[in-house]
């Protein structure tokens, strides 16, 4: 028998955007309509203003998607030099770092550093990008980011 979840997590990103993005969108313009209209606009400059706000507030929202996702993935490649160096050089203390890492989720300890053991000869950036690095689970999931700015870094 097949079993099948469905999980919505992963939309958690692009939804929390979607509803500030369009809390924003609709505060700014309302705010910008009710000022154009109140200076006696005539009713084409009101819609001009209303259409120039909606573009602009569009405009700007993707620029400051892309700038933050830009960071974050300059510093997530960062980090991953990080531990590659740190890898090369140190694998020992590596190994028993991943080990403490699956005692404290609550393994034994020979069996984390089993655990550890074997995922170094696996994968052991991997191991230590997705377990270690604090980027793991990003803080601050947004819009489109996996989609249009970045790829995954390691899969
Ligand atoms: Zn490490």
């Amino acid at each position: 028998m097949s079993h099948h979840e469905i999980h919505r997590t992963h939309r958690a990103g692009w939804l929390r955007a979607a509803v500030l993005g369009a809390n924003d969108g609709i505060v700014s313009t309302a705010s910008l309509i009710i000022g154009v209209a109140a200076a006696n606009s005539s009713h084409e400059g009101v819609l001009l203003a209303g259409a120039a706000g909606l573009v602009a507030g569009a405009m700007s929202m993707a620029a400051g998607e892309y700038v933050s996702v830009s960071s974050q993935s300059d510093i997530e490649k960062a980090d991953i030099a990080v531990e590659k160096r740190s890898l090369e050089q140190n694998p020992e203390f590596e190994t028993e770092e991943l080990a403490k890492i699956y005692e404290t989720r609550g393994l034994a300890s020979n069996l984390a550093k089993q655990v550890a053991t074997k995922l170094m000869e696996h994968d052991a950036l991997g191991a230590h990008v997705r377990d270690e690095s604090a980027f793991r689970k990003p803080a601050a999931p947004s819009l489109c980011k996996r989609r249009f700015f970045q790829r995954p870094l390691l899969r």
